[in-house]
């Protein structure tokens, strides 16, 4: 395929599932067994549309990083099971690794709670030229923490900061960071892995029942399934306020772990695109010194 068709392809796959404002946004209006026009028998096609995405991406990442000026973050938030881990390695597997970095964000050490919620992910967010993953986030922060008050209550926040405008204030300053990055030239993307309750039960059984799985089952993921409900509503509510033009949402349907995985490719291409990157122009005193270097080289005995 044509690049610009296949840039063109990108934008139609992952804008259906693109939020960029959270006026009317419902997760119930987003299907996570949806695959659009493909269905099981387009399971081939599929993996070869994701081969071409990710020969795509690699050609754009080339090129962000020999332009060095934006940097971009990917965000990714699930449930357990949901495919963050294999999306990211397969999107990302024809990637220079020079030119990107994951960082995973999992309960803050005593360290981490020592500092303002944003710290520890701050540290991370990639510099100009590279593309930086989170698997997880500061956006746990609206999520387990309000699915689980007891959490919030270790944080060695003051107590008088402890008031009913807590999450809210969450999402203001969530949106402002990320504002401000984007206004430095950090480029925000955000995908909600989006898993039915049915197919995470499915795969929490493949992971007891097939060996070669069993180190991935942890039974208090299974345990957070009584939460299933209040986990929707946290996401619902932080995407609701947190989904902006400059760093969107995808809501990437789940269920099937070939589609995600498309969608997720397909967005982080329509994404580099935006940019509309180039490598950086040689002027003519550089020209010069490339033809007198050929010049020497070629003369070498
Ligand atoms: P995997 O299970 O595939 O290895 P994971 O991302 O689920 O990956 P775990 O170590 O199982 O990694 O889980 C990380 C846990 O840390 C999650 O339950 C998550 O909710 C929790 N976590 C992450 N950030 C925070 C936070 N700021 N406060 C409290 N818990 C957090
Ligand atoms: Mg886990």
């Amino acid at each position: 395929m044509k690049a610009d068709k296949l840039v063109k392809k990108a934008h139609e796959l992952a804008n259906p599932f693109r939020v960029t404002s959270g006026k009317n946004f419902r997760l119930r209006d987003y299907d996570p067994g949806d695959t659009l026009q493909f269905d099981h028998k387009d399971k081939d096609r599929a993996k070869k549309a994701l081969a071409q995405g990710v020969q795509a991406l690699s050609l754009l990442q080339d090129k962000l990083y020999a332009q060095d000026q934006w940097a971009v973050l990917l965000i990714f938030q699930a449930m357990d099971a949901a495919g963050k881990d294999g999306a990211i390695k397969h999107v990302m597997s024809g990637v220079n690794p020079q030119g990107c970095e994951v960082h995973s964000f999992k309960a803050p050490t005593s360290e981490e709670l020592d500092h303002d919620f944003l710290w520890r992910c701050s540290k991370r967010v990639p510099e100009r030229g590279r593309i930086g993953i989170f698997n997880r986030s500061y956006y746990e922060e609206t999520l387990v923490v309000r699915v689980h008050p007891q959490i919030l209550a270790k944080q060695k926040i003051p107590r008088g900061l402890l008031g009913k405008d807590l999450w809210n204030q969450r999402f203001e300053d969530i949106r402002a960071f990320e504002r401000y990055l984007s206004r430095n030239g950090v480029l925000v993307r955000k995908f909600f892995l989006n898993v039915s309750k049915e197919e995470q039960k499915k795969r929490f059984l493949e992971r007891i029942d097939q060996p070669d799985k069993n180190w991935k089952f942890s039974t208090a993921d299974s345990h957070e399934r009584q939460f299933w409900n209040d986990y929707q509503k946290a996401y619902e509510e932080t995407i609701r306020h947190t989904a902006t033009k400059e760093s969107p949402w995808y809501i990437v349907p789940a269920d099937n772990k070939w589609f995600s995985r498309v969608v997720v490719a397909a967005a982080v291409i329509d994404a580099l695109d935006s940019l509309k990157l180039e490598y950086p122009k040689v002027g003519k005193t550089q020209r010069e010194e490339l033809a007198a270097a050929k010049k020497e080289l070629l003369a070498e005995k």
